[in-house]
């Protein structure tokens, strides 16, 4: 077996115990004699896989009781359209639009209401976090939506816009499970889990309980009612049921691993190696502005498209793989997610150094 180092954006690296784990389990989940593939989602055994993905989560994340969590399909694009269908009781809700996810779930929610960009980073490519101490919100707008970390273009949010008391609704897709969240900030988190957490086909959804109502827009398909979904304890219809099993097992990897604090002092670690690299490179250079740098994603470019078309083939023949930058964007992009190792990123660096003496 020979694994690569994979710096995809998404889907993403695992944690090659859980993947170990779950092809021991393959053929006899623990002694049923089938693999959760072929189980019913009704059965006693799934009931428990569902049930303990759920608390490991909250045990992670601190999620208060007046939180539900939903474990559903249609991927963080899907909910582009059910945030707007479910909160939006005054037709009008403020978008902060620093990336393409951002700008998508703004451009969807315009068809189901007023949408105001009420800040964007457009004007730079996204390359910073707009100043969201003061900005001017609709009185009666519904909440307020952002991507908290920009999978494109590498910035996270360093801290949380001023909402003026509006509700606060995140798509934290690429920094999910990343570092601690005080959960009661928001209204709705939510995210892909194909980023930072398992397999392609699950997103998450993390509502405060009150948001969840049978007062929806008209037209609100029956699957895409939070309520639906929160009365059957996601399982109105069948559930992506083998996703939400390896998001179970990478949820106790990560308190194995000591929870969200240790994570976000690896993830700061790893950073530190790669940017620190970045910094001093007279061919490499980072992309963002340094203060709104995200943790999980690292754009970075040479300044010469073929340069930067020879250091992939390169990287990827010495078994770096994944490093070419978004298609919208060019140039490379390291996702360096919770199951990235250290040694990964050292690895790269040290590739990256060699690179850059060789082609000086
Ligand atoms: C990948 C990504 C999405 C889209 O996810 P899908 O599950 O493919 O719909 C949305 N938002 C962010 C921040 C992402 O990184």
């Amino acid at each position: 077996m020979s694994r690569v180092y994979n710096f995809s954006a998404g889907p993403a690296v695992l944690p090659e115990e859980v993947l170990q784990e779950a092809a021991d389990e393959m053929m006899d989940y623990q002694g049923c004699g089938m693999s959760v593939m072929e189980m019913s989602h009704r059965s006693k055994v799934y009931d428990t896989i569902i049930k303990e993905a759920e608390a490991d989560l909250r045990e992670l994340m601190n999620i208060p009781d007046n939180y539900k969590v939903l474990f559903l399909q249609g991927g963080a694009s899907q909910q582009f359209a059910a945030i707007p269908m479910n909160l939006m009781k005054n037709k009008k809700a403020a978008y902060i639009v620093t990336g393409q996810w951002a700008k998508k779930a703004y451009q969807e929610a315009k068809m189901y209401g007023e949408a105001v960009e009420v800040a964007s980073s457009a004007d730079k490519t996204f390359s910073y976090i707009p100043d969201c101490s003061d900005l001017d919100i609709p009185e009666d707008a519904d909440y307020v939506y952002i991507c908290e970390n920009n999978t494109i273009y590498g910035t996270k949010y360093q801290t949380l816009p001023n909402t003026k008391g509006h509700l606060l609704v995140a798509d934290v897709s690429s920094c999910f499970l990343s570092e601690p969240v005080d959960v009661t900030k928001y209204g709705v988190i939510y995210g892909g889990v194909q980023k930072n957490i398992g397999p392609a086909g699950v997103v998450i959804v993390i509502i405060r309980e009150d948001l969840i109502t049978d007062d929806v827009l008209p037209g609100t398909p029956t699957m895409l009612k939070y309520k639906t979904q929160a009365d059957n304890d996601s399982l109105y219809n069948t559930p992506p049921c083998y996703g939400i099993y390896i998001c179970g097992k990478v949820f106790k990897w990560l308190k194995k691993m000591g929870g969200l604090e240790v994570m976000k002092q690896r993830n700061e670690e790893k950073a530190k190696i790669l940017y620190d690299f970045l910094d001093q490179s007279k061919m490499f250079k980072g992309t963002v502005e340094p203060k709104d740098r995200s943790l999980m994603n690292v754009p970075f470019v040479t300044g010469d498209a073929d340069l930067d078309a020879k250091f992939v083939k390169e990287a990827t023949e010495a078994g770096f793989v994944n490093l070419k930058g978004h298609r919208s964007v060019g140039g490379m992009r390291a996702s360096i997610y919770n199951a990235m190792p250290k040694e990964g990123v050292e690895k790269l660096v040290a590739f990256m150094k060699k690179f850059e003496e060789e082609n000086a």
